[in-house]
């Protein structure tokens, strides 16, 4: 996604069992690497998780 991926949308290397398409790739953006998952972020299912998402990214909408 060389223009970003918007809040909201899908990223398109998300494969349909929600795995990472570039994990362990060096194409695979910095952002993603760096980032260390945690039992807050991730919650105990998918949807625990996509509220999580969906929380931080109202959180930090641009005005
Ligand atoms: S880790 Fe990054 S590149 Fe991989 S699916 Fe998630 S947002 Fe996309």
């Amino acid at each position: 996604m060389p223009d970003g991926k918007p809040a909201g949308v899908r990223c398109i290397h998300l494969t349909d069992e929600n795995l990472c398409a570039l994990f362990g790739r060096p194409e695979r953006p910095a952002v993603c690497d760096r980032l260390r998952a945690s039992i807050e972020m991730c919650g105990t299912s998918a949807e625990e998780a996509l509220a999580y998402l969906a929380d931080l990214e109202i959180a930090t909408r641009q005005a």
